[in-house]
């Protein structure tokens, strides 16, 4: 497996704790909290559509919801004139595949005449733990572009999160960005203060205008939104939850965190299961030095009962491609004896046809290697080491 792959797996289980938003939910919130945008209306059909645009009157524009960026290039945003011509861009954009993500929703807005495009975002910076304000007047095109090769025209500024939003940092922003005009100073300062409300008030991760623009009559408005919000904060924010497009997600990863699995779906045939990421990092490693491809990566947490068991299990076995299981475990405060009774509690209440491969170390590593070699289940193999443990999950996986 290559590292980027890896790496891939790796940011799909960060981006597994975290809600991204469609540009018109975005835009949503945006409204809820008083930043400027354009009105619209979201459509499924083409039909749906042309009604939009009618209820809208005048040119408006036809954009691709999809959870990635760069619609614009790829044909997945058009200008109207009507309704009947926004019927037809509709049809021309339904459907399309834009790097994977098909268009199933569209967002009908009145078309923006732009003077110019800046950029506007909050997010976390990590290693200061402080939410990060960038703000640049080189809007419309990627943010690490602009970090690239204009470097000096991309603003950063930090927030203290205890003292909170300062007005003073608003200006900075601009002043700093070069904006000159006053009206547009005005605005840009009010829905900087906005977006931090936005960003703190829905436990956001990430709110990004890109582009913020300016039309020819010096109004600015958010043409644009990309909005992430933390998982672990959706209880609290019910209406956000609701959100979430479950149809557009692979349905074992929606059934996964239904069940609170982290389970990612990779390309090979052994199915992985273990406890904590690095763990199970490792164990894609090890399966891809014994000459396997990982079917996915399942990460089974602190937990190790029946339960969590039963709940991995379901998901790894539902994966058609899956051919054998590689149970890795490091007993630290799961104990592995814990975790044997687990497995062999899940097999009593599943039938599973793929061969399991278990291998158990740490604490209570040997009571959990008897209790399973006591049951000996058929199709259930025991393991002293990581490495003996996936080259027999691919030798099983290959037979
Ligand atoms: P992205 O490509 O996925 O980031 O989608 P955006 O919503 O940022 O739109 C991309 C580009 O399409 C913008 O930078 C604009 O140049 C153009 N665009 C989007 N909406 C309008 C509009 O209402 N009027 C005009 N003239 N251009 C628009
Ligand atoms: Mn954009």
């Amino acid at each position: 497996m290559s590292a980027a792959r890896r790496i891939a797996a790796m940011f799909a289980v960060t981006l597994a704790a975290a809600l991204d938003l469609y540009e018109y939910q975005g835009k949503q919130l945006f409204k809820r909290y008083g930043i400027p945008v354009s009105d619209g209306r979201p459509a499924t059909t083409p039909e749906e559509a042309r009604a939009a645009a009618e209820e809208i009157g005048g040119q408006v524009v036809v954009k691709a919801q999809v959870l990635t960026g760069g619609r614009g290039k790829a044909g997945g945003i058009k200008l109207a004139d009507d309704p009947a011509d926004a019927e037809a861009k509709a049809r021309e954009i339904l459907g399309l595949d834009i790097r994977g993500h098909v268009v199933r929703t569209l967002w009908i807005e009145t078309a923006s005449e732009i003077a110019k495009e800046y950029y506007l975002s909050i997010t976390f910076d990590r290693g200061v733990k402080k939410p990060l304000f960038m703000f640049t007047t080189h809007g419309g095109m990627d943010i690490e572009e602009v970090a690239e090769k204009t470097p000096d025209a991309l603003v950063r500024l930090h927030v203290d999160a205890l003292e909170g939003f300062q007005p003073y940092q608003a200006r900075r922003l601009i002043y700093a960005a070069g904006v000159e005009d006053p009206g547009e100073q005005k605005q840009i300062a009010v829905i900087v203060e906005k977006l931090y409300d936005a960003f703190v008030g829905t436990d956001a991760m990430l709110c990004e205008i890109n582009p913020l623009i300016v039309t020819p009559e010096g109004e600015v408005k958010a043409l644009d939104s990309k909005f992430t919000v933390d998982d672990n904060a959706l209880d609290k924010h019910p209406d956000i939850a609701e959100m979430r497009d479950t149809a557009a997600a692979d349905p074992l990863e929606a059934l996964a965190r239904e069940k609170g699995v982290t389970y990612v779906k990779l390309d090979g045939e052994v199915g992985i299961l273990g406890n904590g990421a690095g763990l199970v990092m490792s164990t894609l490693d090890v399966i891809g030095l014994s000459g396997g491809e990982p079917a996915n990566f399942c990460d089974l947490g602190g937990g190790g009962d029946a339960e969590g068991v039963v709940d991995a299990l379901e998901v790894i076995t539902k994966d058609p491609q899956v051919k054998s299981i590689f149970f890795n475990i490091f007993g630290g405060i799961t104990r592995c004896d814990e975790v044997a009774r687990g497995i062999l509690a899940a097999l009593e209440r599943m039938t599973i046809e793929q061969p399991i491969v278990v291998r158990l170390d740490g604490t209570n590593a040997e009571e959990g290697r008897k209790v399973l070699a006591d049951a000996a289940p058929a199709g259930l193999y025991v393991e002293a080491t990581m490495l003996d443990g996936a080259r027999k999950a691919v030798e099983l996986a290959h037979d």
